[in-house]
């Protein structure tokens, strides 16, 4: 055995032992996708709600979203009426429109912060200090 690599448990690449878990990042990854697409797929949220509840950034969300590998089932049968419930501007999902849900977003930063994240925007966090 290296003395410095382990295992990973799902796809048995080298990691780190520095790194913590058994599951290399890629594979963490993976889960961490199957997770969110089946919340999304089994409530009504939008991608605000998706970094909120799994704490991982918002820009992840929107990559896959970009990327298409997350859908949004409510898309087509949206809901022509669905108001914002702070502000009642038009929403395409969720309950409550991009600029309230910043701003619940921003009031919750420190959380993220502080919140244990992916190995890469550990490392990004970082250099912004
Ligand atoms: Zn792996
Ligand atoms: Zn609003």
């Amino acid at each position: 055995m290296l003395e410095n690599a382990k295992e990973c448990t799902i796809c048995h690449r080298l990691i780190s032992t520095k790194f913590e878990g058994d599951i290399c990042p890629a594979c963490q990854e993976e889960m961490l996708f199957s997770k969110v697409k089946e919340y999304i797929r089994s409530n009504r949220v939008n991608e605000y709600m998706v970094a909120d509840h799994f704490q991982i950034p918002l820009k992840k969300v929107k990559n896959w979203i970009k990327e298409g590998r997350i859908e949004y089932v409510e898309k087509d049968k949206q809901i022509v009426g669905t108001k914002c419930e702070r502000c009642g501007k038009p929403v395409t999902f969720g309950v409550l429109c991009p600029d309230c849900m910043r701003l619940l977003n921003y009031n919750n930063k420190q959380i993220h912060l502080t919140a244990p994240d992916l190995n890469t925007e550990k490392d990004k966090m970082r250099f912004l200090e």
